[in-house]
């Protein structure tokens, strides 16, 4: 059986007004209950601090939120909160410590939601994905990656400030969805590597050696 999606907001310490006023307010239907959207950036402002966009169903066990429009079942809300793929969140709920049910995963079911979407893949009616196909996703995420480290480079080399260098990092690890520290350390050691460096590195210089010749 699905985990309770109410149970996974609360274990996973979002916020909602509703639940701690409800005691005044128990006449009311709990169907959906509203909650900060920690998928958005949209509570962080000010304007919005005290905005609650993100909706839970508590009876279709299916979350939407009215501002960043991030949908989906429990199994995907496990999956963008704890920022692991679908298949990885399913292993754990329903294989956990079994080894004989636990099968290897494709590098490409280990691609997280964000990830997939990145690469305009998961839409609402995705279906699991063949063998091929996930041969197929792979490859297109490795061009993704190479592409958006080749830019998000240029940007890094080119950036004058701290400031700066914080936002592209930011940017691209938001974009990789990998940590901003690690792609921070990786950037730095393909500046400063004497000798072979990565590809998407090496064809950033080359290409801003062109443009400022
Ligand atoms: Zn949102």
């Amino acid at each position: 059986m699905l985990p309770s999606i109410m149970e996974v907001a609360l274990q996973h310490e979002l916020k909602s007004a509703e639940l701690d006023d409800r005691s005044k307010r128990k006449k009311r239907s709990v169907k959906d209950v509203r909650f900060k959207c920690p998928f958005c950036k949209a509570t962080d402002h000010p304007k919005f601090k005290d905005k609650y966009y993100l909706s839970l169903n508590t009876e279709d066990n299916v979350f939407q939120c009215w501002f960043c429009g991030e949908s989906g079942g429990v199994l995907k809300f496990i999956a963008l909160l704890e920022n692991k793929s679908i298949e990885e969140v399913k292993q754990e709920l329903f294989h956990k410590g079994n080894n004989r049910v636990q099968r290897k995963l494709h590098p490409a079911e280990k691609l997280t939601p964000s990830q997939l979407q990145s690469m305009g893949f998961l839409t609402k009616n995705w279906k699991k994905p063949s063998p091929r196909d996930l041969d197929w996703i792979w490859s297109e995420w490795l061009l993704c990656v190479e592409q958006e480290k080749r830019m998000g480079y240029m940007f890094f080399l080119e950036a004058n400030t701290s400031e700066q260098i914080l936002v592209v990092i930011h940017e691209y690890a938001c974009k990789l969805s990998v940590n901003p520290e690690d792609l921070l350390i990786e950037f730095s050691q393909a500046k400063f590597a004497n000798k072979k460096k990565p590809k998407w590195a090496e064809l950033a210089e080359e290409w801003l050696e062109e443009v400022t010749l």
